[in-house]
């Protein structure tokens, strides 16, 4: 393992923080203990040890930090002007980029992300906070005109909708947190977050610096930790909750949904994905193998938008196929800690089950196996490491083709032309990234147009900016993150008319 000096301190720094017996929640600016005294264990991914202990927060703990968060928005938060809400962001972003290693340490052990590729996000995460620094000074409503007789000045003001239920999945909680937390900010509302029962430390460590050291007032994020179908389920169906922000996995979504009828809560939900990614003849393929095998690797497998179909023209289906065999061979898997690594391991065991399950899916249904598909064993063989595992001769009728893995494996499946590769990727449940390799402008243009996803990308693969935003459609859900259009999920339109 390549461990460096800085590395071996920030780990002795972050052991006051690991070595807690009990990580409780965070509620109204303090940690408490879960009312009924349960708990739950998190695993590090890489060793397959237990990590921390957490407090299984339910339906009580969901009430006390619901109503804290209230107080909180009834109480001096709402008199913060825009330019003190927008420096506090500018504080955190400055408090968060000076404890950043600190923070991907704990991330790297708890979620299994090797601290390169977490390094590697330091700017996505400014670029986040300094985005919702500018949004809270941009939040306006319009004069409109209008028909009544006399004198009535008519217009809309915007509002904070009030509290926020942000519930977390896994993948990459420190960064993520931020789509909701920095929105809340932005717009005065307060939040209880939910992060998942599977990597909730960098979640609890981020709420406890945003109010000890960065002094966000109590009660404006607190985080509820345990299981989904406890305190996410309360939080979802919690009366006095006006919006759920969740990002997740599409059959938790339709949960959400149904729980969040009991005071029509408006949602904002990111689901699963299963992207197509279409590599064209005339792609230049010594920038379209390792996009297209990153975009399917990246994060192990783990990301919602992950092009994990590969649509190859037929004409060059061998060649990128050789490709991307021989750019595997240069990724490192292995522990997070080791800063040489690419590649970690899925997040549990429960996780890596799955992936090989859908392995021997692939094999069974006639998909052949030209690289991995087993568990990592020897050094490894405690973590929950697989090789990334490539299928050819795919067909999109099957079941690997159909259902997000969130795993690395990618799928490779051949195509004649253009309309026919659109075809295929518009053949899915999904809708939430994609990408066409042409170094034809007309081409790559058709598949932007024809592919019915909520991103796309040209001769490149996963670049994301708040400035821009990305969504999905059909079943990878609806409400944008990113883009002015993200904070209309954490403010309502009030209409006013003035009779003069
Ligand atoms: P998950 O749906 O299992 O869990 C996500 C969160 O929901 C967790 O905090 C979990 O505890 C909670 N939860 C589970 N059951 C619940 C319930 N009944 N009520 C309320 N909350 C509940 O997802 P995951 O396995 O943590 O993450 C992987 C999934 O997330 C994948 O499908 C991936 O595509 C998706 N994802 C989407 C995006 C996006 O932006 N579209 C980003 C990241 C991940």
């Amino acid at each position: 393992m390549t461990t460096t000096q800085q590395d071996v301190a920030l780990f002795e720094q972050n052991q006051d923080f690991l070595s807690r017996d009990m990580h409780h929640l965070f509620i109204d600016g303090t940690r408490v203990p879960a009312a009924s005294g349960k708990t739950l264990s998190t695993v590090n991914p890489s060793t397959g040890e237990v990590l921390a202990r957490l407090a299984a927060g339910d339906q009580s703990d969901v009430d006390r930090a619901v109503r804290a968060a209230r107080r909180a928005f009834e109480g001096g938060w709402s008199s913060w002007t825009p330019y003190e809400r927008q420096g506090l962001l500018t504080r955190i972003a400055q408090i968060l980029d000076d404890r950043f290693e600190e923070l991907i340490q704990i991330e790297a052990m708890d979620m299994g992300a090797p601290v390169s590729r977490l390094r590697s996000s330091r700017p996505a995460l400014m670029k986040k906070l300094s985005f919702f620094a500018s949004q809270a000074a941009n939040v306006s409503g319009e004069t409109l005109l209008n028909g009544i007789p006399g004198n009535v000045t008519t217009m809309t003001l915007r509002a904070p909708v009030g509290v926020i239920g942000g519930i977390i999945p896994w993948n990459g909680p420190l960064n993520g947190q931020f789509w909701i937390v920095g929105a809340v900010l932005a717009s005065g509302c307060t939040t209880v977050l939910k992060p998942s029962e599977d990597a909730s430390l960098s979640v609890l460590r981020v709420a406890e610096i945003l109010h000890e050291e960065a002094g966000v007032p109590a009660g404006v994020v607190n985080v509820v930790t345990g299981l989904g179908k406890e305190a996410g389920h309360a939080l979802a169906a919690h009366p006095d909750v006006d919006r759920i922000a969740f990002t997740g996995s599409t059959e938790t979504g339709r949960r959400i949904i149904e729980a969040s009828t009991v005071n029509i809560k408006k949602l904002q939900l990111e689901l699963g994905g299963k992207s197509a990614d279409i590599v064209c003849a005339d792609a230049d393929l010594d920038k379209a193998v390792p996009g297209a095998a990153m975009g399917a690797f990246a994060n192990s497998g783990q990301t919602c938008y992950a092009g994990t179909r590969v649509l190859v023209q037929r004409s060059v289906v061998d060649e990128f196929t050789k490709r991307v065999l021989a750019f595997i061979d240069t990724l490192r898997v292995g522990q997070s800690l080791d800063a040489a690594v690419n590649l970690g391991p899925v997040i549990s065991r429960p996780q890596l089950d799955k992936v090989l399950s859908y392995i021997d899916v692939g094999r069974d249904e006639g998909a052949k196996l030209l690289r991995g598909g087993r568990r990592l064993g020897n050094e490894l063989g405690n973590g929950y490491f697989v090789e990334p595992s490539v299928f050819g001769g795919v067909t999109n009728q099957m079941q690997i083709a159909r259902e997000e893995i969130f795993g690395p494996v990618l799928s490779i499946l051949p195509f004649d032309d253009v309309g026919e590769a659109i075809a295929i990727a518009n053949d899915s449940d999904y809708g939430l990234g994609g990408a066409v390799w042409s170094q034809n402008l007309s081409t790559a243009l058709r598949v932007v147009h024809g592919v019915h996803t909520g991103t796309m990308w040209v001769n490149c693969y996963g670049l994301i900016d708040p400035l821009v935003g990305f969504s999905g459609t059909k079943l990878s859900g609806y409400g944008a993150k990113g883009s002015a259009a993200h904070m209309d999920n954490y403010l309502y339109t009030k209409s006013v008319y003035i009779q003069l």
